[in-house]
């Protein structure tokens, strides 16, 4: 399709990435602002609603409208700008992380927030304020944003910044696709001097002592993260394996000024150059539905022992990265009920304790997680935050297609979420799939959830954007 082409409506399935949410929706993929625009101005005559879409990354409802109409911005997908002297660079919305970096990596410069995939877009990035391996240290994404082109849902663009309008700044970062559409971003980049990271593999033998490695590190490494093995019980409870990665100094790596060569930071797309990488996830299926996952954890964590001998040892910052990213459609393992992910942020004072619970809980159920990772985060200034002093743990969740364990999946994710905010803990709802509507307010606190519904009323009066998520949010 040219720009001159008007972008046609298409019925399809838009679902969440953990495939269990979502439904058929209209979809338009405009490739220019006058096109969103025309879009709001279309669905607002009508008296319906839309729902911005970028990549389709959030595990949940985010980005999904069963049964209504859905804006995709992935073909707004251009990088206007990039200035090698500050390492800023001019964004459409659909433009992708690794979009971003295949740009400025050559130059000497890597995202300062990246996700587990690379297949985010910023418009997603910025709207849902994501978190990397090393918040705990720069922040959220959001802290990365200089400024922005933000489209309200009445066809009036408004450029933002820290300086010029810092209200509606803090709140649409963050603001999930509720305030209007990105529609230019400007974003900073960061120096490296390698295209290498130094990294670690530290075993942890529990979860207190995974707490106490990110407390002795957190002032000292660049990137901290722990794969957490959530079937481990007794003294093993919340043991693991944790990465630390390091940048390299001016001139510590002259080796790895190779890697500034984009195709030597993409992940391989074969296993042993031969396999390719596609053809795996079936055999994550049987692992999966042969109830094999114990055994799977068990491995990995012993794997870890060794891992810790080799360390430390060099990876490309893609391979440090986009380890999600290394087996393609790896989600595919959990069909057909597809995953939630359920991720908790809990304060530093309460960590041990609730994170204690949690875990236990899930095996005192039989809702035992495949996958669990654990972070250190820090507070940031944006009005929707999820992140706090303190820790989440991502807790990857295989649903039953039968809809009775479902349905007790989603009672018992409730019932953890009440701990966690009887506990002063807040969610993220790239995240979500289960949070209930009195729990809006009780993430963010009354006051920062009534200025949110203020913003709203100024900026879509007409309540254009809404998504599944927002309607069970009751926002
Ligand atoms: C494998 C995997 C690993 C991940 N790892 C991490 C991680 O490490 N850290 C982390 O923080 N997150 C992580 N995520 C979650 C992901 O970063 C977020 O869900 C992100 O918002 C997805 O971006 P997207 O472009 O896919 O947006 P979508 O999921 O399509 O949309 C996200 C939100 O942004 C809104 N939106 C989209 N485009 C615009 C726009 N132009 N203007 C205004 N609003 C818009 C949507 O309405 C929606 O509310 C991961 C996801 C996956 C699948």
């Amino acid at each position: 399709m040219t720009t001159m082409e008007a972008p046609v409506w298409r019925d399809e399935d838009v679902r969440g990435f953990g495939m269990a949410v979502g439904g058929r929706a209209r979809v338009l993929r405009p490739t220019n602002s006058e096109q969103v625009a025309a879009a709001f101005a279309e669905v607002r005559a009508a008296g319906g609603s839309i729902a911005l879409r970028g990549a389709g990354c959030s595990y949940g409802d985010a980005a999904t409208a069963v049964g209504g109409s859905v804006l995709d911005l992935s073909a707004m997908n251009r990088i206007h700008d990039f200035d090698p002297a500050t390492g800023i660079a001019v964004c459409e919305p659909g433009v992708t992380v690794r979009d971003l970096w295949r740009r400025s990596i050559g130059y000497g410069y890597w995202p300062k927030v990246v996700s587990g995939t690379m297949a985010v877009s910023m418009g997603g990035a910025a709207s849902m304020n994501i978190h990397g391996k090393n918040n705990f240290a720069l922040g959220s994404f959001g802290e990365c944003v200089e400024w922005f082109d933000l489209m309200l849902p009445r066809g009036e663009s408004v450029r933002c910044s820290r300086e010029s309008d810092p209200e509606l700044f803090h709140a649409a970062i963050s603001g999930f696709g509720m305030l209007g559409c990105f529609t230019r971003l400007a974003i900073r980049t960061k120096r490296v001097h390698s295209g290498r990271l130094r990294v670690w593999g530290i075993v942890a033998k529990d979860l207190a002592h995974n707490l106490q490695i990110l407390e002795d590190l957190r002032g000292k490494a660049d990137y901290l993260v722990s794969w957490l093995d959530l079937h481990g019980k007794g003294a093993g409870l919340g043991r693991g394996l944790m990465h630390r990665a390091d940048q390299m100094q001016p001139g510590e790596d002259p080796e790895g000024l190779r890697f500034f060569e984009p195709a030597l930071q993409d992940v391989p797309t074969t296993l042993f150059g031969v396999v390719p990488k596609g053809w795996l996830w079936p055999g994550m299926w049987c692992a999966v539905h042969m109830r094999q996952v114990a055994l799977v954890n068990w491995l990995k964590f012993r794997a870890g022992y060794r891992e810790e001998r080799q360390s430390p040892y060099l990876q490309t910052h893609g391979a440090f990265h986009f380890l999600l990213d290394y087996v393609p459609r790896w989600h595919w393992m959990t069909r057909p009920g597809g995953l939630i992910q359920f991720q908790p942020f809990v304060p530093a004072a309460q960590g041990e304790r609730v994170l204690r619970t949690l875990i236990e809980r899930c095996q005192q159920t039989g809702f035992v997680p495949y996958l669990g990772v654990l972070k250190r985060h820090r507070p940031d200034p944006f009005l929707m935050t999820h992140a706090v002093d303190g820790y989440s743990l991502a807790m990857d969740f295989a649903v039953s297609a039968n809809q009775k364990r479902r349905q007790a999946l989603w009672r018992f994710c409730q019932e953890l979420a009440d701990l966690v905010l009887e506990a002063g803990g807040r969610f993220y709802y790239a995240k979500d799939a289960v949070l209930l509507q009195s729990s809006f307010g009780r993430v963010h606190g009354e006051p920062a959830a009534a200025r949110f519904r203020a913003l709203k009323q100024r900026c879509d009066p007409d309540r254009i954007l809404q998504t599944d998520l927002s309607r069970r949010l009751g926002v």
